[in-house]
């Protein structure tokens, strides 16, 4: 089963200059992959597509057998809530909550997340031990370092085994023994649940990790008019 089906892709900003055009691209369950490219060839805007957190200008956009195109603004968040685990570049915290709270987030929001996990105490503590937050769980998020919290982004996006887990450049901030540490969490999980891995990075040294890796440029017609 395909858990990306994309077809005739268009996206454009408000200023209609397309940032991508993609012919298709298509995602097997279970695969892990890496999508590299230069800074501004659209990776971003791709996982925000596959998101359902934008909405192509043109073209078909299936994601785990729905077709995002037909639904609405709350109908993606809940979509997007249930299955998808999303490590944004800017970490995307809840300020005044604990790194416990923001950890469990996706669990109080999705009800099938909560189905999926048997004790969220236990669930955390094991995430955030492997990422070595452990010690931190009680405190505020706004108190942390910029690694320290997107290593909480990351524990969060993993919360309720989702079936496709999204990350944007999610080793950015991290130091080398950390992003092995993260590294091997993600693909342990991965291995355990088998869900769809989605990264983007510029780390080529990460890229030994993946199944299959999609340069951007060369699959994007729009690149070229940047
Ligand atoms: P990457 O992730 O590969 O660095 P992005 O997807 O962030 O690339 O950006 C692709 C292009 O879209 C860039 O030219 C960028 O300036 C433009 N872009 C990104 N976000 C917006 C936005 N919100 N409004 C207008 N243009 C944008």
């Amino acid at each position: 089963m395909n858990t990306v089906e994309l077809e005739n892709i268009k996206f454009s900003y408000q200023n209609n200059v397309d940032v991508l055009n993609i012919e298709s691209l298509e995602i097997v369950k279970g695969e892990r992959v890496f999508i590299h490219g230069p800074s501004g060839s659209g990776k971003s805007t791709l996982l925000n597509l596959l998101a359902g957190v934008l909405t192509p200008s043109s073209g078909s956009l299936k994601v785990l057998d729905k077709k995002l195109n037909d639904l609405s603004v709350s109908e993606r968040d809940k979509f997007r809530g249930d299955h998808i685990g999303f490590v944004f570049q800017s970490f995307n915290l809840i300020p005044y909550l604990t790194i416990k709270e923001n950890i469990s987030l996706p669990y109080r929001v999705s009800k099938i997340k909560r189905n999926k996990i048997s004790d969220i105490e236990e669930e955390t503590l094991k995430i955030a031990k492997h990422l070595k937050i452990d010690n931190f769980l009680d405190q505020k998020v706004s108190r942390l370092s910029i690694g320290q919290q997107q290593r909480v982004g990351v524990a969060r996006a993993l919360i309720g085994n989702p079936d496709i887990v999204i990350a944007d450049e999610p080793t950015s901030s991290l130091d080398d023994e950390v992003t092995d540490s993260f590294m091997n969490l993600l693909l342990e999980k991965q291995k355990e649940s088998g869900f769809t891995l989605i990264f983007v990075s510029h780390d080529k040294r990460l890229e030994k990790h993946f199944s299959k890796v999609i340069s951007l440029s060369e699959i994007n017609k729009a690149g070229g008019k940047l």
